[in-house]
């Protein structure tokens, strides 16, 4: 219910006290929002969680919110839109897969297509926080320069787990990865240079390339591989099944799609 001083509902308030791209911590932006309204204590804290984006829980118990707030791992708050996390943290991965020997910042930026180096940073510095990247001196592995590098850490090394038997295993994972981008690249001429993976995927959806089932499988699989390629994750025996049966949708609308799309 609008109670702010301009007619403003809690929501709309907390919008309109964040600047873009600004990041801000609880407390500051708990007085912002005091400031311009009347609502109680529990009405803020309530959504400042309801309107988070990344916050799982959050999106269960508030199905119809539309959140619009991106928290940071140190608490801190930010405009989602603005942060474009998502994309920034895939395109930033992919970028580096490419390159293992790692980046310099400046072909880092050019080749992940990150806009603005504070963003990069950024997102380097959450990267590195959940041991994904590592800084390293080294040549840049695209301009020969020796200067301070980004790259990926090696995944699955330190894994005690990663002689258990798994009946799929990683490499499979990132075969049907490549599977999947070859179908993409028979459906989409008009790649888009640096667009990652499920941007790709939520685009050709949009525009009726792909059908949904077939898209949300997609994103399924691609999120399961990068687990499993960034995050040291083994696939149990439920995420095989899922696996497999994805695949065999995915097949199965391959074999019947109007576009006879031939990806073997
Ligand atoms: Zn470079």
């Amino acid at each position: 219910m609008p109670k702010g001083t301009r007619g403003e509902t809690c929501a709309e308030a907390i919008r309109q006290v964040i600047k873009p791209g600004e990041v801000v911590g609880f407390t500051e932006l708990f007085g912002r929002i005091r400031e311009r309204g009347t609502w109680n204590n529990s009405t803020i804290w309530q959504h400042l969680m309801s309107l988070v984006v990344n916050l799982p829980p959050a999106r269960h118990h508030w199905p119809h919110s539309k959140p619009f707030l991106f928290l940071h791992a140190d608490g801190r708050y930010e405009l989602y839109k603005e942060t474009g996390y998502e994309s920034y943290r895939e395109k930033t991965l992919e970028a580096l897969e490419a390159q293992p020997a790692g980046l310099c910042e400046e072909c880092l930026q050019i080749s992940s297509r990150v806009s603005g180096m504070d963003n990069l940073r950024r997102i380097c510095e959450v990267l590195q926080a959940g041991n994904l990247l590592e800084p390293v001196q080294g040549k840049c592995s695209n301009c020969r320069r020796d200067r301070a590098l980004m790259r990926l850490k090696r995944a699955m090394t330190a894994n005690p787990q990663s002689n258990a038997p798994v009946n799929l295993t990683r490499d499979e994972l990132i075969e049907i990865h490549l599977r999947l981008g070859r179908i993409l690249d028979q459906l989409d001429s008009a790649k888009i240079r640096g667009e990652g993976f499920s941007s790709r995927v939520i685009r050709l959806r949009e525009t009726d390339l792909l059908p949904g089932n077939i898209a949300c499988l997609m994103l399924t699989l691609n999120g399961l591989r990068n687990m499993t390629v960034h995050e040291q994750f083994i696939v149990g025996p439920h995420e095989v099944a899922v696996v497999r049966n994805a695949m065999a949708a995915i097949d199965a609308w391959e074999s019947s799609s109007p576009l006879s799309i031939k990806a073997h």
